[in-house]
């Protein structure tokens, strides 16, 4: 191939990039194809079990591949573009399904040893399209997380709850009356219902919790129906 026709090939990909997961063409303003659409695990509402002290729970997938293998590769990869694409995906999900829109999301924070070797809080930078789009504020340092907490994959229930307990601590007064949680992935829920109560007992109204992925039993999810993404 001439010069010529890979520059054009590199201008044509910069000006028409393809579907983020397979190259092919994709929907106007979205960054998937309408098959890589089709097939992701999108989870509808009635889906999603509730958590005490939140009023509602939204998730935008299952935790089902490709989603789970995508969240892992960026925590652990620091792959800003699918981190991007995963935040436009999750809005997609999230606003499809919205009841009421909240005063302000909080992303589930990091604690600062854990947020220095990562680098980045993906809980925060998946919730960021969605607070642009609903022209809200993400709360970054109204709560901080100061215990450095053993990761909650490795316990069962009991112990993750133990875990948490007290993990998390209010930094300013809190002004907003209707507040969404937002987390990567919900698994027991022990998490949300720890910031919950503490977002509760300091004067918050409402609370909901909203995540990318949410872990459910596979047959019920495959039960369920596909979601538009406009
Ligand atoms: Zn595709």
């Amino acid at each position: 191939m001439k010069v010529a026709a890979h520059l054009l090939q590199a201008a044509n990909l910069l000006l028409h990039p393809g579907c983020a997961f397979c190259g092919l063409p994709r929907l106007p303003g979205y960054p998937l194809c309408e098959a890589c659409h089709a097939d992701l695990p999108w989870l509808p509402v009635e889906y999603n079990p509730t958590i005490a002290g939140c009023t509602a729970s939204l998730s935008a997938f299952a935790y089902h591949p490709p989603i789970n293998n995508l969240l892992l590769g960026i925590k652990f990869g620091k792959n800003l573009r699918e981190l991007a694409v995963m935040g436009e995906l999750t809005a997609v999900g999230i606003l499809s399904q919205l009841p009421t829109v909240p005063d302000a999301i909080l992303p589930v924070p990091l604690h600062t040893a854990r947020l220095h070797i990562r680098g980045f809080n993906q809980a925060l930078e998946l919730a960021r399209p969605l607070a642009k789009q609903l022209a809200i504020p993400l709360l970054t340092d109204t709560i901080t997380r100061h215990k450095a907490t053993q990761a909650q994959t490795e316990l069962d229930s009991n112990q993750r709850q133990h875990n948490l307990h007290q993990a998390f601590r209010v930094q300013k007064p809190i002004r907003h009356q209707h507040i969404a949680i937002f987390d990567d992935v919900i698994t027991t829920g022990s998490t949300a219902r720890e910031l919950a109560s503490l977002l509760l007992a300091h004067g918050v109204q409402q609370v909901d919790i909203w995540s990318c992925a949410r872990s459910i039993l596979r047959q019920k999810h495959e039960a369920g129906a596909q979601i538009d993404y406009h």
